[in-house]
């Protein structure tokens, strides 16, 4: 198995950030698993299906074929300017609560990462914890809920701080700090600083 960062945190707290710009300095791919569960809620959204529904929303994840790069598309249709609406933002914690969806997206996630060659920087709320417990490095960001809401831009504080509720207190892998994952506390830091100390953690890793 190629190098795998896996990163985890709340809304805002710069995981995609971080995840992009140590994607582009080391030459890995990158994996917004956020983006997928928005895709695949614009889809649910879109064919009118019962959002509380596991078994409703997991045949959707079986049907269709979610890819992230270069942008977000379902079935090959672009989506990305629908993912991040008000209507989106309410319901994909929804349908990220539902197990069985859940299990479907991991697979599809675990299949992305087999077919990446050149090392991995994979982002969102139980890639640590769940889908890739053996990830080379493991980081959970935080950062103080003024600075995730400003970073949010359009989206509320309110809607924020009901995102991080609702993820962190489901029964179905809940975002959570995995014993081993080591904490990065963005507030105030530049990006740069950040991807430094991330590349030196995995230099100490590798040359051990
Ligand atoms: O990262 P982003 O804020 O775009 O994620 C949107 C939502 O997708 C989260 O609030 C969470 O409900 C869900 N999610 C998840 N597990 C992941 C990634 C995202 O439950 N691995």
């Amino acid at each position: 198995m190629s190098t795998i960062i896996a990163i985890d945190g709340p809304a805002g707290s710069g995981k995609s950030t971080l995840a992009r710009a140590l994607a582009e300095r080391l030459s890995f791919d990158v994996l917004d698993t956020g983006a997928m569960y928005r895709a695949l809620t614009v889809e649910c959204l879109r064919r009118g299906v019962d959002v509380t529904s596991d078994e409703a929303v997991s045949d959707v994840a079986h049907a269709i074929h979610v890819t992230t790069l270069p942008d977000v598309r379902v079935d090959g249709r672009l989506v990305d300017d629908q993912l991040r609406t008000p209507e989106v933002n309410i319901a994909v914690s929804i349908v990220a609560a539902l197990p069985a969806a859940r299990a479907a997206m991991v697979r599809a996630q675990r299949e992305q990462a087999a077919a990446s060659t050149r090392g991995l920087v994979a982002e969102g709320r139980d890639l640590t914890t769940v889908v890739f417990p053996d990830a080379t490095i493991k980081i959970f960001l935080t950062a103080s809920l003024d600075e995730r809401a400003r970073r949010r831009g359009e989206e509320s504080r309110d809607s924020v701080a009901r995102r991080d509720h609702l993820d962190s207190t489901r029964s179905a892998s809940p975002l959570r700090q995995a014993n081993d994952a080591r904490l990065l506390d963005t507030t105030g830091r530049s990006v740069a600083e950040l991807v430094e100390e991330v590349v030196g953690w995995l230099e100490n890793i590798t040359s051990n």
